[in-house]
């Protein structure tokens, strides 16, 4: 059984339709790319997934379950990790702070965050509004570890970030499909880093899944008509 499963997936901003029949599985620790140009329909996927926005038709399933009445809060409870575009951390409060906050029981914990990243533990009384833009994305990801999810969702985690400090996050990213066994679900535009992490492929073209299958089998041909510039 697929750990996400959405079906024929339609959702709306008002009466403006985002997302037209969209369907996508991903298995218990599969590492899923979300490609499609700007203003496609990856972040309303990721909203809908997350349920910070409800589908209007098809179905989002957890482990089988509808889970499409679910609000948000309960989705991070039974395992659905978010890590936002824009970061969004509590602005006011201190790196360690921002972490308890998030923190529910597993394996992920303080210590093993800022294993992961060990800037975070230098950084750790220090507020997230004074942080790097990149120690944010860190904090940002190590917010929704502390949350000990199933599967998690990275959107945009790499936008507008330093290459030194891309290749960081990139790194994380392969630190966790390697030696975790997390679903993840990765929104990014580098072909190249998502060719070292993605198991698999969907890409969105207005509202649409236009392409999905293996990431091995994308060519140059299918990006360069659905992800070129
Ligand atoms: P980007 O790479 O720019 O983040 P995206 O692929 O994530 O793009 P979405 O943010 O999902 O795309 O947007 C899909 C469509 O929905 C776009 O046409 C966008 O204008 C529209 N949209 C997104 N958010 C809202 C909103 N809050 N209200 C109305 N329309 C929205």
């Amino acid at each position: 059984m697929s750990l996400l499963r959405l079906d024929h997936v339609s959702a709306f901003y008002g009466p403006s339709q985002a997302l037209f029949d969209v369907s996508l599985a991903l298995a218990e620790g599969e590492v899923m790319a979300l490609m499609g140009r700007n203003g496609m329909g990856k972040t309303t996927t990721v909203w809908v997934i997350c349920r910070m926005l409800r589908n209007r038709g098809g179905s989002v399933l957890l482990d089988g379950q509808d889970i499409g009445s679910w609000p948000s809060h309960r989705a991070a409870r039974a395992g659905i990790g978010l890590v936002p575009e824009g970061r969004r951390c509590f602005r006011d409060l201190t790196v360690y702070e921002n972490l308890i906050a998030a923190a529910r029981p597993g394996e992920w914990d303080f210590a093993a965050v800022t294993r992961l990243f060990p800037r975070l533990a230098e950084r750790r009384d220090q507020k997230a509004a004074t942080l790097s833009g990149g120690e944010q994305q860190m904090l940002a990801i190590g917010r929704a570890l502390m949350t000990n999810p199933r599967l998690l969702v990275l959107d945009e985690a790499t936008e507008g970030l330093a290459p030194v400090v891309r290749q960081e996050i990139w790194a994380a990213i392969q630190r966790l499909k390697a030696d975790t066994g997390m679903a993840l679900l990765v929104v990014d535009k580098s072909l190249k880093e998502l060719a070292t992490v993605a198991d698999t492929a969907v890409i969105l073209e207005k509202g649409v899944s236009v392409w999905s299958g293996e990431f091995a089998a994308l060519t140059d041909d299918i990006t360069d008509r659905y992800l070129g510039v």
